[in-house]
């Protein structure tokens, strides 16, 4: 069953538990909606229902091209058609041209939309979309993104984090492409220090100093 819950005042995330939980999130903007990641295809008709009550979908971000951030996004860019954009590191892993690291088989999950890369400065820098903040944090896939919503403080995490009884856990071994890489780019977290961590696999985290420093001790030598 699709579920819903309200993250902050302007951020609703849509989940289903099929033994993990999986997420995706709606952002409402005055000039209408934002999707970030969609889920896998199931959750797409309550994404789209969520987002079309705060009006026309502006823009559709991916935190990554894994199968449960964008088995849903073919259905609802067909009733869209909005811009999407993800790394460009992750496009050829969505549009079928080559597989993810130990993956086999590669897959369109396109189905022929166009998607495009996260604008940035030659630096790799991200220019912030719509009041929020894409932050490069690879490792569990080669491209995969946070995005940081700075009005109301929320880093919504992807899968570069697990969470699992108020704790931060590591993201999902199996599925994870460079474990080393992905233990680094949590520092992204200290440095954003947001209000609250809303996070795919498990439930959202408020963020304190304490609560990463625990997490670092947890799994030391991999950070
Ligand atoms: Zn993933
Ligand atoms: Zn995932």
């Amino acid at each position: 069953m699709v579920k819903v819950s309200q993250v902050s005042e302007n951020i609703i995330k849509i989940h289903m538990k099929i033994g993990i939980t999986i997420s995706a999130w709606v952002v409402k903007h005055e000039n209408g909606s934002i999707i970030i990641d969609t889920g896998i295809r199931p959750m797409a008709p309550r994404i789209l229902k969520e987002a079309a009550r705060f009006g026309r979908v502006q823009m559709i971000l991916l935190t990554h091209g894994h199968p449960d951030h964008v088995g849903g996004l073919a259905y609802i860019q067909e009733k869209v058609n909005a811009p999407v954009y993800i790394h460009g590191l992750e496009v050829p892993y969505i549009t079928g041209e080559k597989p993810y690291p130990n993956r086999k088989k590669p897959t369109d999950y396109t189905k022929g939309f166009s998607v495009k890369q996260l604008p940035g400065d030659s630096r790799g820098v991200f220019h912030s979309m719509m009041g929020i903040d894409p932050y490069f944090t690879p490792g569990h896939s080669p491209g995969h993104t946070a995005y940081y919503h700075k009005k109301d403080d929320v880093l919504i995490t992807g899968d570069m984090i697990t969470s699992k009884n108020g704790r931060i856990g590591p993201p999902m071994k199996q599925f994870t492409a460079n474990m080393d890489r992905a233990m680094r780019s949590t520092k992204t977290i200290q440095k954003v220090a947001p209000g609250k961590l809303s996070i795919c696999h498990g439930e959202d985290l408020q963020y304190s100093q304490h609560l990463y420093s625990a997490f670092v001790n947890e799994y030391q030598s991999k950070v």
